[in-house]
């Protein structure tokens, strides 16, 4: 029976922090034992052994009490019936939120696939907000690591294991816990290939006791070398491990038996130019092996890592592998992760002198290296590297990286295109949300389509990603031109009927041509967008036709055929561009100083502007009513479907109106808002064009513009 008891970890923490807080460890014990209670770990020990043991793991990194609670609460939430809430009350908000952290974590794990590594990884780190919850991960993972033989099942082990080689050991590595990943390395390699392990081991067993204290002597001879050139210089050496001796092989693809490099060595010098002159030294003393020198000093690498390596026959014919390197470039070298990140972040470099500002990991390091651990440094080491990606899921577990902000629908346009423009509704972690949503880290979304769904323009607002902006952009596009398409085909027409001719009859190739387009649809949307007027057409596909006047104007413009009484002789006549009076309105005359005459209609409310200038105003009325040409604005709020700028335009032309200028004014989901400039006879006309329009089932409302 495995007795538990907390006194060997308190005292363990008690050496490297006097002023630990004994009841609060005592009650996280104790509260953890208690819920695993009657659950067994594979081995078939009590399953807290396991928190236990993740804990001093930790505790012999000298962490702070709040990581060290995290480990021995780590696995309750996940695998016992113990709530976030119960360890909120029961602790703190700082141990709920790193406990919180780690159970995210430890469902994410269950998700990982190995083909996507590097951005598990990532999500790994963007998950840990706080740095202590990767490393009560890496610790839970070392420990379940040295546990594995107690897993009996085959597939099993092996999957954990490669998880760990691809996903724990690297980020690792990355954050510069260096004995982390040699000890998950080792130990995932000896589940992954056993054999190949053992027989590098062997191999390298053999090796070393072909000569003892092979490394120092090697080691020293280097010394000496160097010394006698003249160079100063400090050189280690170590035997390689097992994994990365593997790695290598597979990398170079060389068999066990070619395998002789097995040590390597580091010669530090005091500056860049004395790498080269070792490097001349050493060539010209040892034999160098063909193809193993590689200059990382003028092309460092992208992680800014810069050093000399070569490969020699060294000291007793022993083939080895040497790295020539300046403190400085060792720095980097053995910290060099921060600049490896900062490079991966960004996306763009970090010049190699810039590597010391990432200031954070550096600061970490050295936290961590050093006994007097501040817990407050820690607390608020954020890992911000991945703060501006959020990473989901879609329901078979492909990883989707987005950025932070990003809705589900941005998620769907990110799968594919065609998804995104037929997506009508999103389950996010099971439950049916808004599209707008904002994803967050770890989010399964499941993106519902129906293959008659369109983009819906209002997304444009709340989409960040570019790629379903444009996608929708694209999308409304295509709408557009389509609705000028019908809209121009339909002017055309009528142009062409008032020559007494008919599109059907027409070929419009000559216009094609002259306009350099592609296809009468093109051509119909320049006329419907009143780029091109439709009796220029008419006049280009007919040529022998009387010409046409191209009635198309820009803006409204006075007819000077206006019969109003009460005129002053001589002066000039405007219609309001702000309420566009018909025959038949009741008026008034505005003087306008340098313009003349302003027809206003009596109900307009800029005349409000004049009520205290009287001397401004012209008493004046329509002669008759009998038919001009005149001018009206109308504001038709029509809604936002194929034909429905159609049916406006095949209205007002059906009730002899003629389009003169028309403009889209406003958007929404449902609705667009047209500013239409037609020429109507009088004021009854527009009212039986706005009775029709009215009517119309395309169209919301109608009105006189106001302004
Ligand atoms: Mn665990």
């Amino acid at each position: 029976m495995t007795v538990i008891d907390v006194k060997p970890l308190t005292d363990r923490i008690r050496a490297y922090n006097p002023a630990i807080d004994d009841d609060l460890l005592s009650r996280a014990f104790s509260f953890a034992e208690k819920a695993h209670r009657g659950q067994v770990r594979a081995s078939g020990e009590p399953y807290f052994t396991h928190p236990i043991e993740v804990a001093h793991i930790l505790a012999d990194m000298h962490l702070d009490p709040a990581t060290i609670i995290t480990a021995l609460l780590h696995d309750v939430v996940e695998d016992t019936d113990v709530t976030l809430e119960q360890i909120q009350q029961q602790f703190t908000d700082e141990i709920a939120g790193l406990v919180d952290g780690v159970t995210k974590l430890t469902r994410i794990e269950m998700k990982s696939d190995n083909k996507q590594a590097e951005n598990f990884r990532k999500l790994v780190l963007a998950m840990s907000e706080d740095i202590r919850v990767l490393l009560v991960k890496l610790a839970d993972r070392t420990h379940n690591m040295r546990t594995i033989d107690h897993i009996s099942r085959d597939d099993k082990r092996k999957r954990i294991a490669e998880e760990t080689l691809t996903i724990f050991a690297p980020l690792a590595e990355r954050i510069g816990m260096t004995h982390f990943q040699h000890e998950l390395e080792d130990r995932a390699f000896a589940v992954v290939n056993p054999e190949m392990r053992t027989s590098i081991i062997s191999r390298l067993d053999y090796l070393s006791t072909q000569s003892e204290d092979l490394v120092s002597r090697i080691c020293d001879e280097l010394n000496t070398t160097l010394y006698e050139a003249g160079l100063e210089s400090s050189v280690s050496g170590r035997r390689k491990s097992a994994f990365s001796i593997w790695r290598k092989m597979q990398r170079q693809k060389v068999e066990m038996e070619e395998l002789s490099d097995i040590m390597a060595f580091r010669v530090l010098v005091p500056d860049t130019s004395d790498c080269y002159r070792a490097l001349g030294v050493l060539h010209q003393k040892f034999p160098m092996v063909m193809g193993r020198f590689k200059d990382y000093i003028s092309t460092p690498k992208r992680n800014h890592y810069q050093s000399l390596h070569t490969g020699i026959i060294g000291p007793n014919k022993k083939k080895i592998e040497v790295q020539v390197r300046t403190p400085e470039m060792h720095e980097v070298a053995e910290r060099g992760v921060a600049a490896h990140w900062g490079y991966k972040i960004d996306g763009k470099s970090v010049k190699p002198n810039e590597y010391k500002q990432l200031k954070w990991l550096n600061d970490l390091m050295r936290v961590l290296e050093n006994a007097d651990s501040s817990d407050e440094f820690l607390e608020h080491t954020q890992m911000e590297m991945y703060a501006d990606q959020v990473f989901c899921f879609t329901p078979k577990g492909m990883l989707v990286t987005l950025p932070k902000g990003a809705t589900a629908v941005d998620f769907a346009y990110d799968l594919h295109s065609g998804i995104g423009n037929t997506c009508i509704g999103v389950k996010i972690n099971g439950k049916m949300r808004q599209l707008a949503t904002v994803l967050t880290n770890g989010d399964q979304v499941e993106v519902l389509t129906s293959s008659t769904a369109t983009p819906n323009p209002e997304w444009e607002n709340f989409v960040v990603t570019g790629r379903a902006k444009s996608a929708i952009r694209r999308f409304i596009r295509q709408e557009k031109q389509k609705e000028f398409a019908q809209l121009g085909r339909g002017l055309l027409q009528k142009t062409l009927r008032q020559a007494g001719k008919d599109l059907v009859d027409s070929t419009l190739l000559p216009c094609l041509i002259h306009y350099n387009l592609k296809t009468d649809d093109e051509l119909f949307a320049r006329i419907g967008e009143y780029h091109i007027a439709s009796e220029e057409v008419v006049a280009m596909i007919y040529p022998d036709l009387k010409p046409i006047e191209p009635k198309k104007t820009k803006t409204p413009t006075p007819k000077p055929s206006l019969n109003i009484k009460g005129l002053i002789p001589g002066m000039a006549v405007h219609h309001g561009r702000c309420c566009y009076p018909l025959p038949g309105e009741r008026i008034i005359g505005i003087i306008t100083t340098g313009k003349g005459l302003t027809v206003h209609r009596v109900d307009c409310q800029n005349l409000e502007k004049f009520t205290t200038m009287p001397e401004l105003w012209v008493d004046i009325e329509w002669e008759s009513d009998t038919p001009n040409i005149v001018n009206a604005r109308l504001e038709t709020v029509i809604s936002n479907e194929p034909g429905s700028l159609a049916a406006v335009a095949t209205t007002i032309s059906d009730h002899g109106g003629n389009i003169t200028n028309i403009q889209q004014t406003a958007r929404n989901l449902d609705f667009f808002t047209f500013v239409t400039d037609i020429e109507v006879s009088n004021v009854r006309h527009l009212t039986a064009i706005t009775a029709a329009l009215q009517s119309n089932p395309f169209i919301e409302s109608v009105e006189r513009a106001k302004s």
